[in-house]
């Protein structure tokens, strides 16, 4: 007889109990048992929170498969599809081209990965925590934000790098906030220049409890003692945005030179792509853990939607469970292969343990309830119990005990990358770079505006030199001159921007030419413009009020929804060069230039043609408010020979227009009349 092949995959703690019991029940000769899995590696996550809190050490949180499942074939590819209908998987080869692999049974173990776009800029700026990786990028953005914090000279800027918040007050959420404040608060003594009330550690949870899973009275205990050892609770609380400086909730900012967010997760591609009946991205199954309708393929684990013959509950997406049905299904496949009925998934769970920082615990285990320190001691028992090999518990529990003695280890490995790129998001006044910085990254404006902000002898408060917007880019001058940043630049709406690191702009920027030449005379415009080489002009330009400028808006005004005819009757009515649209006739959505008209009228011959289709949406403008010096170093940036002017940023409500002419004329004139 020739032996099944039954193909798992996912290395996870479902797909690695799978394949151990297949491989304890069926002897080679019956069955060859295939892993796939994309690290060659299981991640024990409930521990990842201590090796970012450097209670273990990294390493200690892993188990290389090949050496945890002797007998199984381990392969370290990236199953890109499983194909339910010619029984094949098709993988990534080890160059790069899809292969395909048979099986007579296969089981998708895959979990699901975790899905920082929940919340706007949450990506950008924040640290997840699914895999060992992210651990130790995370463990060492800590350390780096204390050594920063340790040599910062400003107390504000120090408390900012000390300020640590976590989003999420499930297991994995409270773990790593009574964590990273254990490191932090333990470690003050090694830090001359910081102190415990230097610290804030936030955790933020949309409900008003954290860990739902456990009895009130033991959440109340946890929430208490975590209070005490110096985490501010902020419950109730729904994240709305996440900046550079920190997260948004409805009511108000929570500064945070670190996020973490364990919350959002998201389906593996390979799930998606299964052409099988789920619910809410997870894959149905039948109570004995077969995908609905397939007699040779199953599901287990987070990325399974299984009903619990215990209790008639959907299994909730555990480790507990996950190893559970990872047991139970393979026991299925090797029931099905004898040719005998398979049994539902049931299972009764055996505790809830949760560590919450300062050598304290909340434990409910076979219905008795434990909090504090022996709680913590019966986690961390359980947890050895856990651990797949002989090996690694002891390796971890030399860990623990070492921390009993001595420290916890404050070296870090440099993770930086040495160049990226990427994309960030930052709310109005939150500052992207700050004049005297060092130059490290150049920025290019993919939404919204930012203001220039430069400090001088003249005005030490600093003062707004220009205001640039969408598509365009700063940061080139300190790269390519290599100087400390000449000016701050301050997000003036929301924006998002592309971050890229000097050494991939040194690349791009000298092999593409189109960017060379942008670069030149966007540092040619910036640094020698008449204002900045005629200190008369620029203190002409500080004299002058924009108000004095500033003309009616063009009338009538257009609505997104005018045809092309009809606009062009307004301009052949009315003698202005350009017209602004707006759909509520107060708010400034878009404008229309004769060129634009002209334009639009020689590219849509088709019927149906309106202004929102050639406008120009959400021009460049300059607020009521606004300096002349602005004024004039927006007519540089664009070229433009008139400006919007709006009553501010935020309602964009339309106030009028300048000419480039008007304001240029009386600076010549007042900069080169000799004063009498
Ligand atoms: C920080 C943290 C703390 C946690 N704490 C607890 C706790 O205290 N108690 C508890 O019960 N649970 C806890 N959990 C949840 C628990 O870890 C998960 O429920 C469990 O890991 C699910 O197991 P799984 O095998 O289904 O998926 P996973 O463990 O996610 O494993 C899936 C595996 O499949 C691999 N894979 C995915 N797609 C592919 C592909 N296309 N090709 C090849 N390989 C692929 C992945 O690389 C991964 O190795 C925690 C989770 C986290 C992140």
């Amino acid at each position: 007889m020739n032996p099944k092949r039954i193909v798992i995959l996912g290395g996870g703690f479902a797909g690695v109990k799978c394949a151990r019991t297949l491989r304890a029940e069926l002897r080679p000769a019956e069955a060859e048992i295939v892993l796939f899995n994309k690290e060659n590696h299981l991640v024990f996550s409930p521990l990842l929170a201590d090796a970012v809190g450097s209670s273990l050490n990294i390493m200690d949180v892993i188990v290389p498969l090949r050496q945890l499942l002797p007998g199984v074939t381990c392969r370290t590819e990236e199953v890109l599809r499983v194909d339910l209908a010619a029984h094949e998987v098709e993988y990534e080869g080890h160059d790069g081209t899809p292969r395909r692999l048979g099986y007579d049974h296969v089981v998708l173990a895959c979990g699901n990965i975790s899905n920082l776009n929940v919340v706007p800029g949450m990506a950008d700026h924040a640290f997840p925590l699914k895999t060992v990786g992210d651990a130790a990028v995370l463990r060492t953005h800590v350390l780096q934000m204390m050594e920063k914090a340790e040599v910062c000279d400003d107390p504000e800027k120090r408390r900012w790098y000390l300020s640590f918040v976590v989003v999420g007050g499930g297991y994995s959420g409270v773990e790593t906030a009574g964590e990273i404040n254990d490191l932090v608060r333990f470690s003050t003594r090694f830090y001359r220049n910081i102190t415990d009330d230097d610290i804030t550690v936030t955790l933020i949870h949309s409900r008003d409890q954290l860990l739902p899973e456990i009895s009130p009275a033991l959440r109340e205990f946890a929430r208490k003692k975590m209070e005490r050892a110096g985490v501010t609770m902020r419950l109730n609380a729904r994240v709305m945005l996440a900046t550079g400086e920190g997260v948004g909730l409805k009511d108000g900012f929570v500064p945070g030179g670190t996020i973490v967010c364990t919350i959002g997760t998201t389906i593996s591609p390979v799930v998606e792509h299964t052409d099988t009946p789920k619910e809410k991205g997870r894959l149905l199954t039948e109570p004995d853990m077969r995908l609905r309708g397939r007699a040779n393929a199953w599901a287990i684990g987070d990325c399974a939607s299984i009903l619990n013959a215990h209790d008639g509950q959907p299994s909730p997406p555990t480790g507990q469970f996950a190893e559970r049905q990872g047991r139970q299904c393979s026991l299925n496949i090797v029931r099905t292969l004898r040719g005998e009925p398979t049994r539902p998934f049931s299972f009764k769970v055996l505790g809830q343990l949760c560590s919450i920082g300062g050598h304290s615990a909340v434990a409910e285990m076979f219905g008795l309830k434990l909090s504090g320190f022996w709680a913590w001691f019966a986690w961390r028992g359980v947890y050895l119990f856990k651990l797949p090999d002989w090996s690694r518990r002891i390796q971890v529990g030399l860990d623990w005990a070492w921390l009993l003695f001595f420290p916890r280890d404050l070296s870090h490995l440099k993770t930086d990358v040495t160049d990226r790129v990427t994309h960030a998001y930052y709310q109005p006044g939150d500052y992207i770079v700050r004049q005297g910085e060092a130059p490290a990254n150049f920025y290019v404006i993919e939404k919204g505006e930012v203001e220039i902000v430069r400090t001088s002898p003249e005005k030490p408060e600093g003062e707004i030199i220009a205001v640039i917007g969408e598509g365009n880019f700063f940061g080139e001058h300190a790269l390519v001159s290599n100087q400390p940043r000449n000016a701050s630049v301050r997000a003036r709406t929301v924006v998002e921007v592309v971050v890229m690191g000097r050494n991939v702009f040194t690349t791009i920027s000298k092999s593409l030419a189109p960017l060379r030449k942008a670069l030149t005379q966007a540092i040619t415009r910036r640094t020698a413009n008449f204002w900045t080489q005629r200190p008369e002009a620029m203190a002409a330009l500080r004299d002058f009020q924009l108000a004095e400028f500033i003309e009616p808006p063009p009338h009538p005004l257009l609505k997104p929804t005018d045809t092309l005819e009809a606009t062009t009757r307004v301009f052949a009515d009315n003698g202005s060069d350009f017209f602004y649209v707006s759909a509520d006739g107060q708010r400034l959505d878009g404008l229309v230039t004769l060129t634009d008209l002209i334009k639009a009228q020689g590219e849509n011959t088709r019927a149906g043609v309106t202004v929102a289709d050639f406008m120009v949406k959400s021009p460049s403008c300059l607020a009521r408010t606004d300096s002349c010096l602005v004024a004039a170093a927006a007519f540089g940036e664009h070229g433009l020979k008139y400006l919007p002017v709006v009553e501010d940023t935020a309602s964009r409500r339309i106030v009028g227009f300048i000419r480039a002419r008007k304001l240029m004329t009386r600076v010549i004139r007042q900069a080169t009349t000799p004063p009498v």
